[in-house]
C-alpha cells in the first residue's frame, strides 16, 4: 500500500510529490495530462523568474525535481476514489491501487467562448491575444484595447478588474443580450466600460488583434478575456463524500484536509486564488500534514 496517491501533476501535485518523496514516503503521481499551467505562454508574475517562464518549462523543471527523489508522473486517469478501511482504493483506467492517503490536485477547466475553435483559440492564446487570468497577466495589457466576454456580476467584476490596467475595456455578452442589474450597470458606467450585445462569432486573428462578430458589428481587440467561469474537477472527491461549495470547489481546513479523513486537496480545485504560487503553497501544507498524519500511525523510518 502506498503512503499517498497524488492525483494531478500540475504545480500543486508536483509540489506535493517533491515534498512527500523527500519525506521518504512511498507515493504515486497519477496525471491525465491537461494542466492549466501547460497553457501559459509565459508567466511573468511567478516569483523567481525575472524573464518569465513558459508554463510547460516550469512543469518540466518541477517534474525533473520530483524525479530526482523517485517521484515519477504516471500517465493514468483516475476514475474513482473509494474510502476503504483506514485508507482508500484509487481506481484508474490502468487498474486499482490501495493508498493510506490521497491528495487531489486536479485543477479546473476554463469555459471557452462558443465557436472559438482550436485553430484560432490556440494561436491566439500563444500570442497573448486571448487571455484567461487578469491577475496573472493584466499588467501585460496596460493601456491596450481589451474585450471581456461575459455578463452578469462575474462579467462585471472581471471588466472592472481589468479597468485597473486600461481605460479601453468593452464587456461583450456571450449570447444575445446582457444580464446586468441596475447596480452592475451603474458600476460599469462609472468606470466608463462599454457594453456590446452578443452573440459572439466569426473569431479570427486579424493582424495583431483578435476579431469577432457581435450584435453591433465586427470588433477587434489587442486582447480578449473570456469571463465564463470554469468546470471544477472535484467530482472524484465529491463522489467519495467530500464537501464542496455550490460552484464545486472543495472545502478544506487550514491543513488542506477535506471533510473525508485522509483525503486532502490543493490547488485550483480548492476555493481560493487560482495561481501557481497558491497551488504550491497549499500543496506544501497538505504534504506536511500528510507526513505528520502518517508518522503518527507508524514510524516513517524503521
Ligand atoms: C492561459 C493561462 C495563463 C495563466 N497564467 C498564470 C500566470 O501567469 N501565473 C499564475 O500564477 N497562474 C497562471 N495561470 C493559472 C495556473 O495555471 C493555475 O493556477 C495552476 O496551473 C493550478 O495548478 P493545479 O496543480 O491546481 O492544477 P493544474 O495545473 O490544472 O493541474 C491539474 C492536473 O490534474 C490532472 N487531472 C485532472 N483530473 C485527473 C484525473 N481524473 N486523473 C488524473 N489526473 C487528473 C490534469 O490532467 C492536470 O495535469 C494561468 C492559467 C491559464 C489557463
Amino acid at each position: 500500500m502506498d503512503d499517498c496517491i497524488i492525483i494531478g501533476a500540475g504545480p500543486a501535485g508536483l509540489t506535493a510529490a517533491i515534498y512527500l518523496a523527500r519525506c521518504h514516503l512511498s507515493i504515486r503521481l497519477f496525471d491525465s495530462g491537461s494542466s492549466r499551467a501547460a497553457m501559459i505562454p509565459c508567466t511573468r508574475n511567478h516569483a523567481g523568474y525575472p524573464e518569465g517562464i513558459a508554463g510547460k518549462d516550469l512543469l518540466h523543471r518541477m517534474r525533473a525535481q520530483a524525479e530526482r527523489y523517485g517521484a515519477v508522473r504516471e500517465a493514468v486517469k483516475v476514475t474513482a476514489i473509494e474510502p476503504d478501511g483506514d485508507g482508500f482504493r484509487v481506481r484508474t483506467d490502468h487498474g486499482s491501487y490501495p493508498a493510506r492517503t490521497v491528495l487531489l490536485a486536479t485543477g479546473v477547466v476554463n469555459h471557452r467562448p462558443e465557436g472559438l475553435l482550436p485553430d484560432v483559440h490556440d494561436p491566439a492564446l500563444a500570442r497573448g491575444l486571448l487571455r484567461y487570468c487578469p491577475i496573472c497577466d493584466g499588467y501585460e495589457v496596460t493601456d491596450t484595447k481589451v474585450g471581456v466576454i461575459g455578463t452578469g456580476e462575474h462579467g462585471m467584476r472581471e471588466a472592472l478588474f481589468l479597468r485597473g490596467y486600461t481605460s479601453d475595456v468593452t464587456l461583450i455578452a456571450p449570447e444575445a443580450g446582457h444580464r446586468l442589474d441596475a447596480a452592475c450597470t451603474r458600476a460599469l458606467d462609472e468606470a466608463g466600460i462599454a457594453r456590446i450585445d452578443g452573440p459572439c462569432g466569426g473569431w479570427a486573428i486579424e493582424g495583431d488583434r483578435l476579431a469577432l462578430d457581435t450584435a453591433q458589428g465586427r470588433m477587434a481587440f489587442d486582447s480578449v478575456y473570456p469571463a465564463l467561469g470554469s468546470r471544477i474537477r472535484s467530482h472524484l472527491a465529491i463522489a467519495a463524500g467530500a464537501l464542496a461549495t455550490g460552484e464545486g470547489c472543495l472545502e478544506v481546513d487550514d491543513h488542506q484536509r477535506t471533510s473525508v479523513p485522509g483525503l486532502f486537496a490543493a490547488g485550483d480545485v480548492v476555493k481560493g486564488l487560482d495561481q501557481i504560487s497558491h497551488a504550491m503553497g497549499e500543496a506544501g501544507v497538505a504534504a506536511t500534514t500528510i507526513r505528520n498524519l502518517l508518522s503518527e500511525r507508524r514510524p516513517i523510518r524503521r
